[in-house]
């Protein structure tokens, strides 16, 4: 049976442990990770600061070597190698240009240093340029261009030696936000374009879901879920992923066959879960509707919060829990809610997920 190409593992990180520090000053920056990456995805590490995102990527730069575990590129263990040994580049949140160098010098200098033939510095020069759509900037300074021009000069110059990997540290966050949106597009066609893996580091949850085939949220130095945005969002492991990929409502209670029963006494429907202990459930504002007081759980309507297309209804379960309710705003002279009103609240189908504390 082949293995589909689609499915090829490109980076593998096993077991990996890196420690900084000594004696009782020990950090575990990365406390025993394991993923895989797989060829030509859009792959992002997304947490916290703090949570080890960019220790993970230098250590697939080779950077820094774990503490334990190993690193494997193509199946090939990599895990000593150093970084110019690896057919791996880094893309900073600096840029890290030549500043007295022209955009087209900056872009064919790596090549340069490979020693690649000058016809072929050349036309993988122009070819780069046409890519980010810098080709009538090629004769300037980098130091004379705008911030976003120079991420693209910074991203031509990564990927004009073909590597199998780009590390991506970062790199949009120096940008202000409507320039950071473009690049967020534009990022993601030029990993299309290429074929390359991509492996971007961000804290920023929106950046993530928009962008990446798959995502693994991290915290603390380790993954707590790799999947796509979808599947994060959907089915969020436990209450970490829940809260730090969008909001959500948690609620507790004791577990029934297929239901857990509330503070309140009253029970939700959560198929498949076994009888015995504590359960906590998440449910997404937009999965959230409202009937009348004798539909569902009883509530109150305590703010309204507008926002556009979108109000926010926070309410108050009978034993004071907080739900909120992300509701399509009402269209003018429609009547809506009002604070203080009763209503009943059900969730969609599939809404309630279970998670773990
Ligand atoms: P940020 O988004 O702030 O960059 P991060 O998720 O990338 O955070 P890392 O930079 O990987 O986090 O750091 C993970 C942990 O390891 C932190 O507690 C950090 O202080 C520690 N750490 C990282 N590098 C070193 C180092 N060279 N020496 C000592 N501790 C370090």
């Amino acid at each position: 049976m082949g293995v589909s190409l689609a499915d090829a593992v490109t980076i593998s990180a096993r077991n990996v442990v890196k420690a900084f520090g000594q004696g009782s000053g020990v950090v575990r920056a990365l406390d025993d990770v394991s993923v895989d990456i797989r060829q030509g995805e859009f792959f992002t590490l997304l947490g916290p600061s703090g949570c080890g995102k960019t220790t993970l990527l230098r250590l697939i730069a080779g950077f820094e070597m774990p503490t334990e575990g190993t690193i494997l590129l193509d199946g090939t263990d990599i895990t000593t190698l150093p970084p110019n040994r690896r057919p791996v580049n880094t893309v900073f949140q600096s840029y890290a240009l030549f500043p007295h160098l022209t955009v087209a010098q900056n872009i064919s200098f790596g090549l340069e240093m490979l020693g690649k033939p000058a016809s072929e510095v050349k036309a993988r020069t122009a070819a780069m340029l046409a890519l980010v759509k810098l080709e009538a900037m090629a004769g300037r300074k980098t130091s004379q261009l705008s911030g976003g021009q120079q991420q693209r000069v910074a991203l031509a110059r990564a990927l004009a030696p073909q590597p199998k990997v780009l590390l991506l540290d970062e790199p949009l966050s120096a940008l202000d936000l409507k320039l950071r949106k473009e690049m967020q597009i534009e990022l993601k066609r030029l990993q299309l374009e290429t074929g390359i893996t991509f492996i971007f580091v961000t804290h920023d949850q929106e950046e993530a879901l928009t962008m990446s085939d798959r995502i693994a949220v991290m915290s603390a130095g380790k993954i707590q879920q790799v999947g796509s945005a979808k599947d994060i969002y959907i089915h969020p492991k436990n209450r970490f992923v829940a809260s730090f990929i969008g909001e959500t409502n948690f609620l507790h209670g004791t577990a029934e066959a297929g239901a857990i029963r509330l503070a309140t006494g009253e029970r939700i429907d959560v198929p498949g879960l076994p009888a015995g202990g504590e359960a906590t459930v998440s449910v997404r504002p937009e999965q959230v509707r409202l009937g009348l007081p004798s539909d569902g759980l009883k509530a109150t309507v305590r703010t309204l919060v507008y926002f556009g297309t979108d109000t926010h209804c926070h309410l108050a379960l009978a034993d004071g829990t907080e739900v909120v309710a992300r509701l399509q705003s009402p269209a003018s002279g429609e009547a809506g809610l009002v604070e203080g009103q009763a209503v009943g609240i059900r969730f969609a189908d599939g809404a309630v997920q279970r998670v773990e504390d």
